[in-house]
């Protein structure tokens, strides 16, 4: 049964794209598009955060990202659809929670002004592999965007399965209109190499880069703060510059970082007044004041 704020009748945009159904389209699928669009209508902004491979520390930005805009006062969800990988359970200490349906859909996990939805809340067991085919992914994504009930929110932060395949573009296909792209990389070149690849990626799908973040970029020393680096830094600014997008910043490797993940706290939160959160901060207040940028920059 469908609730009531699954269908866009009542709304007044006549130049919404979930107006009319597309000529290949099916009645079911129209259905199911206008109630997905009757969901992220209600969402004012909406982040993906990308990384052209896995362990770059996409998931540490996307759940700093939502923290730091809730502990803001803003209304935030966070989506993990990192399908092979889904980390945020357990970085927020969110790894027994279980899922509740309704009517028309199922709530996310509240964790105080946060929304939270993942693959992982669905796994019966953290061991348990995910083994899916192209179409199921495909499937269970499309659910994710037309099943949650965020209700009203005033961004979306979306942890993106890493590299420029199939999920990623459906993500970017079906969140309409997403305001842009956060691209997470590390410093050395290999890892730049992808970081291209993704921007390429955003410009292809028309998803505005709101810009890169070098993650691990140097070691903080836990006794004394400095910064020294270990592998050759810089890698994910030359290349913002080169290819004429916005570097938000380089957050360096913090054994914090690291504890409080596997602590199952937010670090920007439990290690508010570090040095490394300061520089989390004037990322995000960056991320947060970038006005959207022309399509394909
Ligand atoms: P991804 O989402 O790209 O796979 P994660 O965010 O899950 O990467 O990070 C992988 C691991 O690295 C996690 O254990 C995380 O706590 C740790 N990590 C991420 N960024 C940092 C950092 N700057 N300093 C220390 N550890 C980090």
């Amino acid at each position: 049964m469908e609730s009531k704020n699954n269908i866009c009748d009542s709304c007044g945009d006549t130049n919404c794209s979930a107006k009319n159904q597309g000529q290949t389209e099916s009645k079911e699928e129209y259905t199911d598009r206008r109630r997905m669009q009757a969901r992220l209508c209600r969402i004012n902004h909406k982040i993906i955060v990308l990384s052209g491979k896995g362990g770059v520390g996409k998931s540490t930005v996307a759940i700093n990202l939502a923290t730091a805009l809730m502990l803001e006062g803003s209304r935030v969800g966070l989506l993990d659809v990192d399908i092979h990988g889904p980390s945020v359970p357990t970085m927020l200490g969110l790894e027994h929670e279980t899922l509740q349906g309704t009517d028309g859909g199922v709530l996310p996990v509240e964790l105080g002004n946060m929304k939270i939805m993942s693959l992982g809340f669905l796994l019966k067991n953290q061991d348990d592999a995910v083994i899916w085919r192209g179409p199921m992914k495909m499937g269970v994504i499309k659910q994710f965007l037309t099943d949650v009930e965020w209700g009203d929110l005033d961004y979306l932060i979306v942890d993106a399965p890493p590299g420029t395949g199939d999920e990623p573009l459906s993500l970017c296909q079906l969140i309409q209109p997403l305001d842009g792209a956060v691209i997470v990389t590390t410093p050395q070149r290999v890892a730049a190499v992808d970081v291209r690849k993704s921007i390429s990626f955003c410009r292809q799908v028309h998803v505005p880069v709101l810009g890169v973040i070098e993650n691990m970029s140097g070691f903080v020393c836990p006794k004394c703060g400095e910064i020294t680096q270990i592998l050759p830094a810089g890698g994910g600014k030359i290349i913002a510059t080169d290819m004429k997008v916005p570097f938000l910043g380089a957050i360096p490797m913090d054994p914090a970082i690291a504890q409080s993940g596997d602590d199952g706290q937010a670090f920007i939160h439990h290690y508010a007044s570090s040095p490394t959160a300061k520089l989390m901060h004037d990322i995000i207040n960056q991320i947060k004041t970038l006005d959207k940028p022309q399509e394909g920059t």
